[in-house]
């Protein structure tokens, strides 16, 4: 099996853990999404940045640890970690040309 495959599955179990822990314990959280960051950056691939905060490391559940807002005008999502206040903005572009794809095929 390939290094790269090994890492990323080990990656997706992290964050999979860190998700259950956060209920029962954020500090245990924070740690399996830190070694799951280390891990994808040992190995030169990308984890998405949607699902944990960069500065403090919780993982993103909408409503719980993240607050997602959706600026029509500067056609982004805002994400706001509640733990930290920190702030992220993410292009809706694709989802919008996905939409009209979608349009276009039905008609
Ligand atoms: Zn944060």
């Amino acid at each position: 099996m390939d290094l790269n495959v090994i890492a990323q599955t080990r990656c997706e179990k992290l964050l999979h853990l860190a998700k259950q822990m956060l209920s029962e314990d954020e500090v245990l959280s924070k740690r399996y999404v830190s070694l799951a960051r280390k891990i994808a950056m040992r190995h030169r691939f990308s984890l998405r940045s949607k699902r944990f905060c960069k500065s403090c490391n919780t993982i993103f559940i909408a409503g719980r640890t993240v607050k997602v807002r959706v600026s029509p005008s500067q056609q982004r999502v805002l994400y706001t970690c509640l733990s930290c206040k920190r702030s992220a903005s993410f292009p809706f572009v694709k989802e919008k040309l996905i939409r009209k794809a979608k349009c276009v095929k039905r008609s």
